[in-house]
């Protein structure tokens, strides 16, 4: 009885061995681990296509009214329709219809209750290039987008209004402030 409980001393050769395994194993699981992350973000990064072109094509024909309604309400909780209906107005007045875009970079994320996703494209406009960079959440099954910018030198600072001395934009074909059309 007492032989059988007398602790054996471990052969140090099989724990160098097993440390061995684990450190390989975690290797593989770590590299494994990356690739399966890299694909599913842009699995989710490709399922965002969708709502960013219906999205875009609202805004493109007009229909603010449609696009807000499909909007995020976290983007809602902190816009009016009114606001929003302004926006989208003074950016398509600066950078003109979209013409192309092309995906440059994507990144997903989970957040508390949802998925986050940004996605960023060059896109060409009627008046210039600009940079898109679409914000999306999805909660459940559905992604919408929540956030909208476009970077471009269209937004650079034209000077004051001739009218109001409220700061212009270079693209813009009238005051955001007085309401006023600049002269060609
Ligand atoms: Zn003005």
């Amino acid at each position: 009885m007492g032989d059988e409980e007398q602790p054996r001393p471990s052969s140090p050769w099989k724990w160098v061995i097993i440390g061995c395994l684990a450190v390989a194993v975690l290797g593989t699981c770590c590299v494994g681990g990356i690739a399966a992350s890299g694909y599913f973000v842009y699995q989710q990064a490709t399922a965002t296509d969708p709502t960013v072109n219906e999205f875009l094509a609202k805004v493109k024909a007009g229909d603010r009214a449609g696009a807000y309604e499909a909007i995020d309400q976290e983007w809602k909780d902190v816009q009016t329709p009114e606001q929003f209906d302004r926006f989208i107005r003074m950016v398509d007045d600066i950078m003109g219809g979209l013409r192309s875009k092309t995906r440059q970079s994507w990144n997903v994320k989970a957040l508390p209750g949802k998925l986050q996703a940004q996605i960023v494209y060059s896109g060409t406009f009627e008046k210039g290039e600009g940079v898109m960079t679409i914000v999306l959440f999805k909660k459940g099954e559905v992604w919408r987008v929540a956030g909208f910018t476009v970077n471009s030198h269209n937004f650079d600072n034209k000077g004051p209004c001739p009218n109001c001395g409220k700061t212009t934009f270079l693209g813009a074909s009238f005051c955001y402030e007085c309401g006023k059309p600049f002269k060609e």
